[in-house]
């Protein structure tokens, strides 16, 4: 009997059957693209947890920060005590941020919390009420990031009622044969017979859709959107939760539109691998809340602030928005390179936006029909010859590949000969 097969079992008998199984590897060391379980199997990680590691797995520069940080406090709380690296954070965030004039920030813990928070602010800035989202979209496991969420099963299954006052239109995916000019359409009808835009407070938006299966917003598309929430004075939040932090070869995937929000939700890459979110956002519409108004134990725990600054100085002294457009480029032209080898599991669209790479397993060669067991099959076998890859999308029908923007490129070519001899079958 293994030490993975004890666990497995002393994990099952502990834990909510609410929270997923994972796979079926118990970490106990991991390196910048590389997990060792253990068994002492090695794994080359193209997941990053959920999207979590562009700076790979304790970066030397942020375990350097980390752990001055630990030299000196850990929790103070900021809304008591404050401290430097939250005041440094901020200053970071402010100066990245793809939105001109005068801006603000807000330090939380979780993605969720920082959708929560956007919204709150939202509110109190415009005085409306109401929330327009995007099918297909994830935005949390909070109630209202929950109700904000497109897909029900499994997240929402046995949760409702949801808050309410939260309105989804298609997002437009031009294979599935979804236009910006239907999106605009949806738009149109539900302020005409649903909601009055006047009670819209935001326009909430994943510029590349993560969880949803990566499909990418179009400039075109964000102008529009940006133009309509002008003529209603809704505010425009971009959720770059999962897109942010180099992921697309820019800071923040709206730059690639030239398309400011008001509102920037961030999270997961921010403090490579430590619980730190943000909002960044215009000051006169951040300061709305009456002080006190928000805030949260642990927002912008110093540690994990410490391990965002980290994060900077690796970007900056490492080039990795540049390697990151490069990584896409590669990843990109191997994953149709591989398709033309008519693969045992048939691969269908491709997409990618800088190192935010998927592609999608269909039925059948030249189809565009979802077929999600072959994904979840892929996967485990991926797994099997020592890569881990994650799905996404509707169904779970799209593999999404988030290798490390710091990854040796021959542990890139190791990860990526491993996919194609499990998509060949060879
Ligand atoms: N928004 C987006 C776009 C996400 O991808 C996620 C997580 O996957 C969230 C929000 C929620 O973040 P968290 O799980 O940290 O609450």
């Amino acid at each position: 009997r293994t030490q993975t097969e004890d666990l497995l079992e002393r994990r099952a008998s502990v834990f909510t059957r609410g929270m997923s199984a994972g796979q079926p590897v118990f970490a106990a060391k991991a390196k910048n693209s590389e997990i060792w379980d253990v068994e002492g199997r090695r794994f080359i990680d193209f997941g990053g947890g959920i999207a979590v590691l562009n700076t790979g797995h304790r970066h030397p520069t942020v375990m350097k920060r980390v752990q001055e940080q630990l030299e000196r406090y850990t929790h103070t709380c900021l809304m008591v005590t404050p401290y430097e690296p939250a005041v440094q954070v901020a200053e970071k965030l402010i100066e990245i941020a793809p939105i001109s004039g005068p801006k603000k920030v807000m330090l939380v813990t979780t993605g969720a919390e920082a959708v929560e928070n956007a919204i709150k602010i939202a509110r109190a800035h415009t005085g409306r009420s109401d929330v327009v989202v995007f099918n297909g979209a994830f935005h949390g496991r909070t109630l209202l990031a929950m109700a904000m969420t497109g897909k029900v099963v499994p997240y929402k299954t046995k949760f409702g009622p949801f808050p309410g006052g939260v309105w989804r239109v298609p997002y437009p995916i031009e294979h599935k044969g979804i236009s910006v000019e239907d999106t605009f359409e949806s738009l149109k009808w539900l302020f005409k017979t649903d909601v009055d835009p006047k009670n819209v407070a935001a326009i909430v938006i994943e510029p590349v859709q993560g969880e949803g299966g990566f499909y990418i917003a179009s400039p075109e598309f964000l102008k529009r959107l940006r133009a309509l929430c002008d003529e209603h004075g809704i505010l425009l939040v971009a959720d770059e939760i999962q897109t942010g932090f180099g992921r697309t070869g820019k800071w923040f995937a709206m730059e690639h539109s030239g398309v400011e929000p008001d509102l920037i939700t961030t999270a997961k890459s921010l403090a490579g691998g430590f619980p730190l979110a943000g909002i960044v956002g215009k000051a006169d519409i951040m300061d709305a809340p009456e002080p006190g108004g928000l805030g949260g134990t642990y927002a912008g725990n110093p540690v994990a602030c410490a391990a965002a600054l980290g994060v900077f100085e690796a970007f900056e002294a490492e080039d990795l928005l540049d390697k990151s457009a490069k990584q896409g480029e590669l990843i990109l032209k191997r994953l149709k390179a591989i398709k033309r080898k008519k693969t045992g599991r048939p691969i269908g669209d491709i997409r990618g936006l800088g190192g935010m790479t998927a592609f999608e397993l269909v039925t059948s060669h030249g189809g565009n029909e979802p077929d999600p067991a072959a994904a979840k099959a892929l996967a485990a076998e991926c797994l099997e010859r020592g890569l881990m890859i994650l799905t996404c999308g509707v169904y779970g029908e799209t593999v999404r590949l988030l290798a490390p923007l710091t990854i040796q490129p021959k542990v890139l070519k190791e990860g990526l000969d491993i996919l194609e001899a499990a998509l060949l079958g060879t």
